[in-house]
């Protein structure tokens, strides 16, 4: 078969392109999905979260690119979570990637942060957390907060199409449709000096998109999954959405289009509980309680 754009032989299926015209057909959806949103400005300091993963890194090799076009600086932030086998080897493409590209990167550990690594917090005092709960909320708190220390103006995170038409179901499936108010390719219902909006650049790329961008690119990267994801309930429903998608083309591209559409009513819904910031109690960190997430689980109390 060949690429609608050329005479060469595609590489990649629906779209159907070329090597040369897929990468640009990504790199030219990243863009577009910049400007039409209005995701990076003139002169922003992004500082992008950067796990070692296909989506990160080409989320930080394309920004890289764009920068000079686009004029902003870019930094990288890497959360070491503490997870043996699996995290310290990401760790080590990270850091091999920016030293080549130089970006300057910042590694920030649970370990230094909160005392303990993942692994210890879930073998000792955390025994009946779900992995995803503890990290989830230790890592959107780090994240924010050194990307504040780090100067950002906006924290780039490599979220995906499947990453969000999963989360926009699982919120529905729950019952708490409110809740992706969060959601979104510019993220943040509030706007406050200690909280760093977040972009995601990647947003209507779908997974495999990604996967195969950064392997026509050649990127050094592990691709083993975090070895916690199987407890997840996310990996349902990606699960689930995959098969789904088998016979209903652009089924996850139809959900985030939906919920683009009726965005502003979401909004709407949530505006009770989040029209101004709250700061935790304890580690002063934006939060919509009193106590943040991350406080209540390094309390080590019941968590809802
Ligand atoms: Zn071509
Ligand atoms: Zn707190």
């Amino acid at each position: 078969m060949h690429c609608t754009k050329c005479t060469n032989n595609a590489v990649y299926i629906n779209p159907t392109f070329c090597k040369q015209h897929f990468l640009l057909y990504i790199e030219k959806t990243v863009e577009k999905t910049i400007k039409r949103h209005s995701l990076i400005q003139k002169n922003d300091h992004i500082v992008v979260a950067v796990s070692g993963g296909k989506d990160s890194i080409t989320l930080l090799y394309i920004l890289n690119k764009l920068k000079p076009k686009l004029s902003f600086t870019l930094a990288a932030l890497a959360i070491d979570e503490g997870i043996a086998g699996y995290r310290n080897k990401t760790l080590v493409t990270v850091n091999d990637f920016c030293k080549q590209h130089a970006i300057s990167l910042n590694i920030v550990s649970y370990k230094d942060s909160f005392g303990k690594s993942l692994d210890k917090f879930l073998a000792t005092t955390h025994k009946n957390t779900k992995p995803c709960t503890l990290c989830g909320a230790f890592r959107r708190t780090l994240l924010n907060k050194y990307a504040r220390i780090y100067s950002a103006s906006k924290l780039a995170t490599g979220h995906n199409l499947d990453d969000e038409s999963q989360a926009i179901i699982m919120n529905l499936l729950r019952g708490t449709p409110q809740l992706s108010a969060r959601l979104g390719p510019q993220t943040g219902v509030i706007e406050d000096d200690l909280f760093v909006p977040r972009i995601k650049p990647l947003y209507f790329i779908p997974e495999k998109q990604i996967a195969a961008y950064s392997f026509l690119m050649k990127f050094n990267i592990e691709y083993g999954e975090c070895p916690y994801v199987v407890q997840a309930y996310r990996g349902v429903i990606g699960e689930l959405l995959n098969k789904y998608e088998q016979k209903h083309q652009d089924a996850k591209k139809n959900i985030i289009n939906l919920f683009l559409k009726n965005k502003k009513k979401l909004m709407k819904l949530s505006i009770k509980h989040e029209k101004k910031v709250n700061y935790c109690n304890h580690c002063k960190e934006p939060s919509a309680t009193a106590v943040c997430k991350t406080c209540v689980l390094l309390e080590n109390k019941q968590y809802i």
